[in-house]
């Protein structure tokens, strides 16, 4: 069956006690055992609840995998996948990594002895090199953000795997629709659920799926050890979202596409970032690896002035952190997501005053074309 389908047709559809075309929401957060000696299958909400549960599987059967896992934000998914490690350990890591990942790899899991080394993982050469005898966990980030750098997924994993590595993989900028890590070898694939999956800008939420029964084990038990799982109304947002996922996400990858050929050849713009334009670094890599480009672009003006001139006068898009949602999203990431790296940094990595980044949403094509051109016209 196609993800399609299955996004709307699942064991999850009908409720069979009532026949309910809405997964129930049980708040409980402790469960009755009807038997003294063999327990039920849930009994506490922290290690297993039946709303949780429905989401939990149904994202283990889109990146088919075995087990999924849900937890209260993106960062409580992949901070708990990192508990997987032990002190003495090396994580090798992307360089263009997510900001939140990038804190507690460096201010935290480096307090615990974890060790880490960022690489550029565009570069297998350089990731081949900076693998340690203690590197435990290679983790990538494909697309990446925001300048959407392209990491071959199935080279990386084959150095994990010749160096006895485990892989994690956030996926969030791809979803399962468009980029299937597990197929490819991935170890752990992570999402911020807050983003395509959920898609409405209402909810934070984080997911993480596995393929391997007993990597699965030792996530479940970090889940109920650590405790960071998430709630069932926001299981339940994520639930709901994900049942549009595949229109939501069409019509934004359309759109985006027909944005970043505009972009590229508007006179204002000095680059265009997006995995789907054929100059794109990356471009062919992306294509064998995934099923789409997905809706989300970074476009350099020629400085910072540019960019508050361009902001000001943007009417469609809100402007803000976060991605992929049902509205346009503009963001700066120079004084949004990196703004606490040092510049000298920042512009090294081509993070540039000029560099704006936008996740298209769900307005009519031509409506958010027509309010681009009037605000480059500004510049
Ligand atoms: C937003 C985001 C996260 C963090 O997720 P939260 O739900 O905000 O905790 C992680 N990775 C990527 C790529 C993100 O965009």
């Amino acid at each position: 069956m196609d993800i399609q389908t299955k996004l709307v047709h699942n064991q999850w559809q009908i409720d069979t006690q009532t026949g309910a075309v809405s997964v129930p929401i049980h708040h409980a957060s402790t469960f009755h055992q009807f038997d003294f000696d063999t327990f039920g299958k849930y009994d506490y909400s922290r290690s297993g609840n039946p709303t949780r549960e429905a989401l939990e599987e149904t994202i283990a059967e889109l990146e088919g995998g075995v087990s999924g896992f849900a937890f209260a934000s993106g960062m409580a998914a992949i901070s708990t996948a990192f508990l997987l490690l032990s002190k003495g350990d090396h994580v090798l890591i992307t360089d263009d990594v997510y900001g939140g990942t990038y804190r507690i790899i460096t201010d935290v899991l480096s307090r615990f002895g974890i060790e880490h080394t960022f690489v550029d993982m565009t570069d297998l050469d350089a990731v081949a090199r900076h693998i340690r005898p203690n590197t435990k966990v290679i983790y990538m980030e494909t697309p990446s953000n925001p300048l959407l750098k392209i990491t071959d997924i199935r080279g990386v994993v084959k150095l994990a795997k010749a160096h006895g590595c485990l892989t994690f993989l956030d996926n969030t900028f791809a979803t399962p629709l468009l980029q299937r890590p597990l197929d490819l070898g991935v170890d752990v694939v992570l999402h911020s659920a807050t983003k395509f999956l959920a898609g409405h800008s209402d909810v934070i939420a984080g997911l993480a799926v596995v393929k391997d029964e007993r990597l699965a084990k030792q996530l479940r038990k970090l889940q109920y050890s650590f405790g960071a799982v998430l709630g069932v109304q926001d299981a339940w947002l994520v639930l709901r979202g994900l049942k549009t996922l595949h229109v939501r996400l069409e019509h934004s990858s359309r759109s985006a596409m027909q944005l970043a050929q505009f972009l590229h050849r508007h006179p204002k713009v000095a680059h265009v970032y997006y995995p789907g334009l054929s100059h794109h670094e990356g471009h062919v890599i992306h294509r064998e690896q995934a099923r789409g480009f997905g809706a989300v672009l970074s476009f350099e003006l020629e400085d910072e002035q540019a960019v508050r001139t361009f902001v000001q006068h943007a009417h469609i898009p809100i402007f803000a952190v976060s991605l992929g949602a049902v509205e346009s999203i503009l963001s700066y990431p120079a004084k949004m997501s990196h703004a606490a790296m040092p510049k000298a940094e920042r512009l090294r990595r081509g993070i540039t005053d000029g560099l704006l980044r936008i996740s298209v949403g769900l307005e009519a094509m031509d409506d958010l074309m027509a309010d681009f051109e009037q605000a480059l016209s500004y510049v």
